[in-house]
C-alpha cells in the first residue's frame, strides 16, 4: 500500500521548494503518492504557472482559487477548501512549506482532522511578531508532527519553544534547488543578452515584504536608494505585482524610471541573473540565500533576517529600509567575503531526507 501525501502550495517560493521534494517523491512512486493542492494565493501566470512548467512540478489536482482579500478572509477560505480536500482524499500526511497563509491554513485544517502535518522550513524565526509570516510559522510549527528544519539554528529556535519531538535538521531544500538549477540556468537562460547586461556589471533587486511595501516612507527610501545605485551601474528590478500596485498608489512610480524594471521572472532567468549580479539587494528570504549559494554579496533591506547564518558569515548586510544604510552598504560591498567558508544549509540532499522521514522506519 502506498502512502498518500497531500501537499499544500500557494505562493512562488513554495512552488520552487515543492519542485525539489516532488521530484524526489516521483523517484519512489511505488511507495508514496503525492496529491497537490494549489490554494491560488499567487495566480498571475508569471508568479505561478511558469514555475509548474519550468520546474516540472506535477499539476495540482485541486486549485482552490483563493487570492486577494485580507489575511483573515484569505486564510479562512483556504481553511475551508483544504478541509474538504482532506476529508475526500484521506491523506497519511499533509505537507506544507514555509510561512504563508497557505501554510497556516493547511496546518490548521489537517491538525484538527488529526492528519499529521510535516512542515518544511520549520523553526525559522525573525522574532518580529508584526510580520504575518512569523505568526504563520510559529502556529504551523506548533501543530506539526514532523518539523523539518533547514538549519541547526532553526532546531535551536524550536527547542527554546519547547518543541523537540519530531524535529530534524534535514538541510535546506533551497540548496538542493540551487545545485540542480545553477548550471541549467547558465546554459539555458538568455536573460543577460535580452537585457543587455554584462557579467558582474549590474545590481539585482527585489522588494515585496509587507513591512516595506505597506509603508510609503520605507518603499520610497528603497526605490530612491536603488535609483541612486543606478547612477553607478544598472539596477534590474523584477517587480512583484503587489509592489507595483502600491508604488502606483503612493505616486512613487516615477522613481522607477532610473531602474531596469521587468515583470516577475521565470526561475531560470532569475537564477541566471543572481549568479551574474555584482550585488543583490532584496527583502526576500529565498533571494538572500540564493545570493549566499552563488557567492554574491547581498544587502537585505530589512531590520532582521531568519537566515542569520548569511549575516554571521559575512555575506549579507542588514540595512533596514534606510536610504543612507543601503547606500553605505552598497559602497562597502567590496569588503564582503569573496570565498565561501562552511555551508550551514546542508549538502543538497534535503529533499531525500524529507522523504525518508515521511516514509518513516516502518513505511509500506
Ligand atoms: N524569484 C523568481 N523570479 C522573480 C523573483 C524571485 O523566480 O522575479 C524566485 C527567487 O529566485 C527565489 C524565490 O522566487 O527562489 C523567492 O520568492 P519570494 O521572494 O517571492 O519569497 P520569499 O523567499 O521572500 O518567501
Amino acid at each position: 500500500m502506498s502512502l498518500k501525501v497531500l501537499t499544500v502550495v500557494g505562493a512562488r517560493p513554495q512552488f520552487i521548494k515543492a519542485a525539489a521534494v516532488s521530484r524526489e517523491i516521483l523517484k519512489h512512486s511505488g511507495r508514496i503518492e503525492e496529491v497537490m493542492i494549489h490554494t491560488g494565493q499567487h495566480y498571475d501566470p508569471n508568479m505561478s504557472q511558469v514555475f509548474f512548467d519550468e520546474l516540472e512540478i506535477p499539476a495540482p489536482r485541486y486549485n482552490l482559487e483563493v487570492s486577494g482579500g485580507n489575511h483573515g478572509a484569505m486564510t479562512g477560505r483556504m481553511l475551508e477548501g483544504i478541509e474538504k480536500v482532506i476529508v475526500d482524499e484521506k491523506p497519511d500526511w499533509l505537507l506544507i512549506y514555509g510561512d504563508t497563509n497557505s501554510t497556516l491554513a493547511g496546518a490548521l485544517a489537517a491538525s484538527k482532522l488529526h492528519v499529521p502535518v510535516a512542515h518544511v522550513e520549520a523553526g525559522l524565526r525573525s522574532f518580529n511578531m508584526r510580520m504575518p509570516e512569523e505568526i504563520n510559522r510559529i502556529l504551523a510549527d506548533r501543530v506539526s508532527s514532523l518539523l523539518l528544519c533547514p538549519t541547526h539554528v532553526a532546531v535551536e529556535n524550536l527547542a527554546r519553544e519547547g518543541l523537540t519531538q519530531g524535529v530534524h535538521n534535514v538541510g535546506d531544500v533551497m540548496y538542493d534547488v540551487a545545485l540542480y538549477y545553477r548550471e541549467r540556468a547558465r546554459k539555458n537562460s538568455r536573460i543577460l543578452e535580452q537585457l543587455g547586461l554584462a557579467e558582474k556589471g549590474f545590481a539585482l533587486a527585489t522588494c515585496h515584504r509587507a513591512e516595506n511595501t505597506d509603508d510609503p516612507v520605507k518603499l520610497g527610501a528603497i526605490v530612491s536608494a536603488l535609483a541612486e545605485i543606478a547612477v553607478d551601474m544598472p539596477v534590474v528590478l523584477p517587480l512583484h505585482p503587489r509592489t507595483r500596485k502600491l508604488l502606483q498608489q503612493y505616486g512613487l512610480e516615477h522613481q522607477l524610471a532610473a531602474l531596469s524594471v521587468v515583470d516577475p521572472l521565470p526561475f531560470l532567468d532569475m537564477v541566471a541573473l543572481e549568479q551574474a549580479a555584482k550585488v543583490i539587494l532584496t527583502d526576500s528570504g529565498g533571494v538572500q540565500k540564493e545570493a549566499f549559494f552563488y557567492e554574491v554579496p547581498c544587502i537585505t533591506m530589512r531590520d532582521e533576517t531568519e537566515w542569520v547564518e548569511t549575516v554571521s558569515l559575512g555575506w549579507n548586510h542588514l540595512t533596514g529600509a534606510s536610504f543612507e544604510n543601503i547606500l553605505q552598504a552598497y559602497s562597502a560591498i567590496s569588503e564582503l567575503p569573496t570565498e565561501h567558508g562552511n555551508n550551514p544549509y546542508g549538502d543538497g540532499t534535503a529533499a531525500g531526507r524529507i522523504l525518508s522521514y515521511l516514509l518513516g522506519p516502518s513505511a509500506p
